[in-house]
């Protein structure tokens, strides 16, 4: 897949090695990696390699990165033992996004309450 990044963008730099992070699991597509301050006792990221801002930004063309993603959110929490966890995709400052390159949460290991904050 082609690549693009946004070169002052922190989750593109994480995909280029330029800002160490935890990865555990990474394919030509995306990456997963712990969440520097987790909210749950398991808390990872999923993100595409390629800078797209957030859900609010998929297409017909670009929309297939986001199945990956989530299939691979499948596969790790399996490898992670973990069968109850939630997925969370903050899009807009006004959701919590505070870094804006789509990635996808997912938290796990504690009782989650509904609806969120
Ligand atoms: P959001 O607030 O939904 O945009 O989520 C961004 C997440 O990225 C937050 O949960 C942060 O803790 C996390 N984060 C920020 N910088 C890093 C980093 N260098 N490595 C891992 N996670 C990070
Ligand atoms: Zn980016």
């Amino acid at each position: 897949m082609f690549q693009t990044q946004d070169p002052n963008c922190l989750f593109c730099k994480i995909v280029k090695g330029e800002i160490p992070a935890n990865i555990i699991y990474q394919d030509e597509k995306c990456v997963a990696f712990y969440d520097i301050d987790p909210q749950a006792p398991v808390h990872f990221l999923v993100i595409p390699k390629v800078h797209i801002g957030s859900c609010g930004e998929l297409n017909e063309s670009n929309s297939v990165i986001a199945g990956h993603c989530l299939e691979v959110i499948s596969k790790m929490t399996k490898e992670l033992g973990v069968t109850d966890f939630r997925v969370v995709s903050n899009c807009g400052e006004q959701a919590g996004q505070s870094v804006p390159h789509l990635h996808f949460h997912v938290l796990a290991g504690r009782d989650m309450t509904w609806p969120p904050g």
